[in-house]
């Protein structure tokens, strides 16, 4: 249902409504020509940057590569920086976005032996809000640093190439799951206790006790040089194996693993990339740890790291200054209407694929607690911007009132005094392992983006 048909009236009634338009039909034929493109480099980096250290090396190799300046906090925040015509003190033009997806994250003792079963697993801990019964029984791929005792990083990308093993999470088969699983609430079948992956089965051969793990152990050993120990100064994460892959006979679509937000920080890195001597200084600022509330030495929350690079461009700047000149956009993903479940959505106010990048004034859940909210004056900027530039763009609020809701980084951001709104790409099935995108909204994401960087 169109907005206007929601309203009960026709296109005839009133010229004046708002409507929504498919972004198929705002793109040109060129520009629709450029997004398949685009999606083409957009997929290689899902599938090079399936975590946020991952994200954050490939976002430095193509900066570099580009000969821009580029900063990083630790090993999961980065800033590209570019300088614009008129002087920091002016205020700065900031798109942030998030380089972190939910997962499972391998606990610090992970390895143990099922005698009954004869298996090793690995036991986790997932990261962020996901649907557990989403996470059984596919092909997992672990990806991480191990730190060892004496500083030396190995580094792991184990389940990507066709000839490396992969990892899963088994499940009770559908003949026994009655009891267990059937009669229970969803969100109760899967417990967080039992995402184990499987990692192997071949005992070492001998009269010792936990043969199995004792075999996982010499061949980590063997090929990592690891021992027991060194899982706990690690950061392992079991992600999708899966590769980005177009969707739909049409291939008007994109499915892959980490598109929340990744959408977002290929986009707003390809807007700076792509950019020359804008009006206002510009900054593409990736951040680690929303999906798990911003917290961290490498999050959203480190406004220190900000007011560092903001510092070193101008030593003498009144920070407040430029905080409260400064404009945001807060690029982050929302939900595109699901079939079978329009009934979570007020569908006058949702977003939905391919009507182009989505603007929400507000996030946040029942009476806007937790959200930034941004102000009429500041959506109209940007409102005007998009219609300027003809980017194709809807306005979405994460489901009916009081259904449930979300919140993104732009309040840390607005708190500093900045204008921030709420700018990204609507995706289906969010949090899933597979995540579906339209390619026309990703490539109104870029346009969208580099219209605000450049003014
Ligand atoms: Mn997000
Ligand atoms: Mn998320």
């Amino acid at each position: 249902m169109t907005p206007l048909e929601a309203l009960g009236m026709t296109e005839k009634e009133s010229k004046y409504a708002y409507k929504r338009k498919s972004a198929w039909e705002i793109l040109t034929k060129d520009q629709i020509k450029k997004a398949f493109d685009f999606s083409e480099e957009y997929k290689k980096f899902l599938n090079n940057a399936k975590t946020e250290r991952e994200a954050i090396q490939e976002i430095k190799k193509i900066a570099k590569k580009h000969k821009k300046k580029i900063i990083l906090n630790r090993e999961s925040e980065a800033a590209i920086v570019l300088l614009g015509k008129k002087p920091i003190s002016e205020g700065v033009r900031i798109v942030i976005s998030h380089v972190d997806s939910p997962r499972l994250d391998l606990k610090q003792v992970p390895l143990f032996e099922d005698s009954e079963s004869n298996l090793a697993l690995f036991e986790t801990h997932y990261y962020g809000g996901i649907k557990k019964f989403q996470w059984v029984t596919i092909p997992l791929a672990l990806h991480g640093v191990v730190v060892k005792k004496d500083g030396t990083k190995q580094i792991f990308t184990l389940g990507e190439d066709e000839k490396d093993p992969i990892f899963s999470v088994p499940d009770i088969l559908p003949h026994l799951s009655h009891e267990v699983q059937d009669t229970k609430k969803m969100s109760d079948a899967i417990k967080g206790e039992s995402l184990d992956i499987i990692v192997g089965s071949r005992p070492v051969k001998g009269d010792i006790k936990g043969k199995i793990k004792a075999a996982i152990l010499d061949k980590l050993h063997e090929d990592y040089g690891m021992i027991e120990e060194d899982f706990i100064s690690a950061e392992l994460e079991a992600v999708p194996a899966f590769k980005a892959r177009d969707m739909g006979f049409d291939k008007s679509l994109i499915g892959a693993y980490g598109q929340d937000d990744k959408s977002c920080a290929f986009t707003s890195l390809k807007a700076i990339i792509d950019l020359n001597r804008p009006e206002h200084t510009a900054i593409s600022l990736f951040v680690d740890k929303e999906e798990i509330g911003s917290e961290g030495n490498a999050s959203a929350q480190v406004i220190t790291f900000l007011r560092s690079i903001i510092k070193e461009l101008d030593p003498n700047v009144d920070m407040d200054g430029v905080m409260l000149k400064s404009k945001v956009i807060s690029a982050d993903v929302n939900a595109a209407v699901t079939p079978n479940y329009t009934e979570v959505f007020e569908l006058k106010n949702a977003s939905s694929l391919g009507n182009g990048i989505v603007m929400s004034k507000y996030t946040g859940h029942g009476g806007k607690y937790s959200a930034n909210d941004a102000s009429a004056e500041y959506v109209a900027e940007i409102r005007t911007m998009l219609n300027k530039a003809k980017i194709p763009w809807q306005t979405g609020e994460l489901g009916k009132v009081g259904k449930g809701g979300g919140g993104t980084v732009a309040k840390y951001f607005s708190r500093l005094g900045m204008e921030v709104i709420d700018l990204g790409p609507a995706v289906m099935s969010m949090h899933a392992p597979y995540e579906v995108t339209s390619k026309a909204d990703v490539y109104s994401s870029y346009l969208a983006y580099s219209a605000f960087l450049k003014s």
